[in-house]
């Protein structure tokens, strides 16, 4: 039997500088870059996924930087705001540390949960919340020791140009329990520890444009193969035309657009991102699918020389 999925698997977006993007991701809010690889449809371009520890699924936001591309407008048909979630009574320390880094913070309350939100260097938004669920990460950064670094996604906040739609899309479709209603968001819960906190703002309505500084999709967890197959047929079943699954290397994937024009995918949790290198070393070394293998040296030649450094000398 298919089960309800327990919440996201991953967010992609797209940025314009891959190295600004390691320095935010790996060098501010402390996550570990899982994986560098190339975007298997466009090899020139890179694919960075960072994550906790090992990439959990729920953890993993990723990213194709495409150098000089148009900036993208966020609004209805994404994913608006990415929510992180971190331990209790270390919100004080995110936002000193972001601001220490001139990130600006501001601040919401929603649903009695206060978020601070700012934004990454290319724009897109983002916010972070305290929850006792979800396991600590055992990836420390900097001074991001493991009770404050980041556990992963809390959820999300969809802008959806058809937001009746997309509500039932997530209660039907995905099986997301609609859990409250405030303001002009509707909450909705999914069976997961941490990913699973979705809200949709009612208010946001016009069209977003893809680009930099925008999410391309969000991707749903299957727990197995099997139950990815049950998915597919799922989808289809409940009037929607997903692909055919595709072997993304680190887990098998389906994608269709939602009706409020959201591209949602559902994803594998295995096999995960020590398929393919060893976990002590994740991220560290250009991973290549063996179609792409061949042409090795010249990928490695077009890309841009990235590292994860430290930012804590540049500001002192
Ligand atoms: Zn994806």
């Amino acid at each position: 039997m298919r089960q309800p999925t327990q919440g996201i698997h991953h967010i992609t977006a797209f940025v314009q500088n891959a190295q600004k993007t390691v320095d935010f991701y790996a060098g501010v809010l402390g996550l570990r870059l899982v994986k560098k690889t190339i975007n298997f449809d466009a090899p020139e371009v890179y694919h960075l996924y960072f994550g906790n520890e090992i990439g959990k699924p729920g953890t993993i936001i990723t990213f194709f930087p495409w150098e000089n591309s148009r900036k993208g407008r966020i609004g209805g048909g994404q994913v608006g705001i990415t929510t992180y979630v971190v331990p209790q009574n270390s919100l004080d320390f995110w936002r000193r540390r972001l601001e220490r880094f001139q990130v600006k913070t501001t601040e919401q309350v929603r649903f009695k949960e206060k978020y601070l939100q700012f934004k990454d260097p290319d724009g897109l938004q983002l916010e972070i919340v305290e929850r006792e669920n979800g396991e600590n990460s055992n990836w420390t950064f900097g001074d991001v020791s493991v009770d404050k670094a980041i556990k992963g996604f809390g959820g999300a906040v969809l802008y959806s140009t058809k937001p009746e739609k997309t509500a039932q899309t997530l209660g039907n479709v995905m099986g997301l329990k609609r859990v409250g209603m405030e303001g002009s968001f509707i909450r909705f819960q999914a069976t997961g520890e941490i990913g699973n906190i979705i809200d949709i703002d009612q208010s946001v309505t016009y069209a977003g444009l893809g680009g930099a500084g925008t999410v391309h999709h969000i991707a749903w967890r299957a727990k197995s193969d099997e139950e990815h197959v049950l998915w597919r047929e799922h989808v289809e079943q409940s009037g929607y035309h997903p692909t055919t699954i595709i072997d993304r290397q680190y887990f098998h994937a389906i994608y269709f657009r939602e009706d409020g024009e959201i591209l949602f995918e559902i994803a594998t949790d295995p096999p995960g991102f020590a398929n393919d290198e060893p976990a002590e070393h994740l991220g560290e070394k250009l991973m290549l699918p063996a179609w792409f293998e061949q042409y090795r040296k010249g990928i490695e030649e077009g890309l841009p020389k990235i590292e994860v450094r430290s930012p804590e000398e540049e500001v002192q």
